[in-house]
């Protein structure tokens, strides 16, 4: 296993233009690049700060890396940073072309929506509206994405090209975990998005379903040439990936 902070640069990441728009993998960029980050927590009276020093991180388009590290060592706190919910106090996150530090909350807010996927544990769908509406849930949760014949094309195909043709009037509740799983990714890429996290996708998936769930996710991100940063502490999946960053070598801690 090699570990390390900072994996090499190989060749350019996507960049759209207007959400609508199909120009993708057009800037030679990393999808992510990120330099001499700091940041901690606001300080609690009392309690420790909690905080994070990256000096290097880059991410080419396709490549795939896994963050790992035990429950609290800031897995999470990292993503956070990455898809711009949080803010870095000093260096710079540049996510497909964009830096973050520039943008008001709610220009990264849009930037994130407009290029980042997000598979989260468990794949949570909402029960309520069907394979296809799930599918395009992104687009009813913000105006930066316009439901226009092209978004429902897309959902379509993405549903086909993941195995489930024909299924977009079922409900979450009449499909198998596999689909449910299949129905959540399609969700994630229907916004054709460069960057694709991944917060244990497989926790609590026996071995079996752990397996084709990552097979997927690998064929996925290779056909569409996404960049997945995966967090895992499972050996099983983590000696999948070539490049693997422990984060508890990031930590930093100060008193308040
Ligand atoms: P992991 O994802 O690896 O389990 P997290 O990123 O969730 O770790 O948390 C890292 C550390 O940051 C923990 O010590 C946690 O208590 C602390 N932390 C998380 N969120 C906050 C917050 N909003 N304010 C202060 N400390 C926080």
């Amino acid at each position: 296993m090699s570990d390390r902070s900072s994996s090499k640069v190989s060749s350019g990441s996507c960049s759209h233009e207007e959400a609508g728009e199909t120009p993708r993998h057009a800037v030679p960029e990393p999808t992510v690049d990120i330099r001499n980050l700091t940041f901690q927590y606001p300080a609690k009276a009392g309690n420790p700060r909690f905080g994070l020093r990256l000096p290097s991180l880059t991410a080419a388009a396709g490549e795939r890396m896994a963050l790992y590290g035990p429950s609290g060592c800031g897995k999470s706190t990292l993503l956070d940073l990455i898809a711009g919910i949080l803010r870095a106090d000093t260096g710079t996150v540049n996510i497909a072309g964009a830096e973050l530090g520039a943008m008001t909350e709610a220009e990264r807010r849009s930037h994130r929506i407009r290029h980042i996927g997000f598979v989260f544990q468990d794949f949570p769908l909402v029960e309520y509206l069907d394979a296809f509406d799930n599918v395009l849930l992104p687009f009813r949760l913000t105006r930066d994405l316009k439901l226009d014949s092209q978004a429902r094309g897309r959902a379509r195909d993405l549903l086909t090209e993941l195995g489930l043709p024909g299924y977009e009037r079922r409900r979450p509740h009449e499909l198998s975990q596999g689909e449910r799983q299949r129905l959540a990714i399609a969700r994630a890429l229907v916004t054709d998005p460069c960057l694709l996290l991944a917060d244990e996708p497989t926790a609590g998936l026996d071995p079996h379903r752990s397996q084709k769930t990552l097979d997927l996710l690998e064929e996925i991100c290779s056909q569409h040439r996404l960049t997945l940063l995966l967090v895992s502490h499972e050996p099983a999946v983590l000696e999948r990936f070539d490049h693997r960053l422990n984060v508890q070598e990031l930590v930093v801690e100060s008193a308040s």
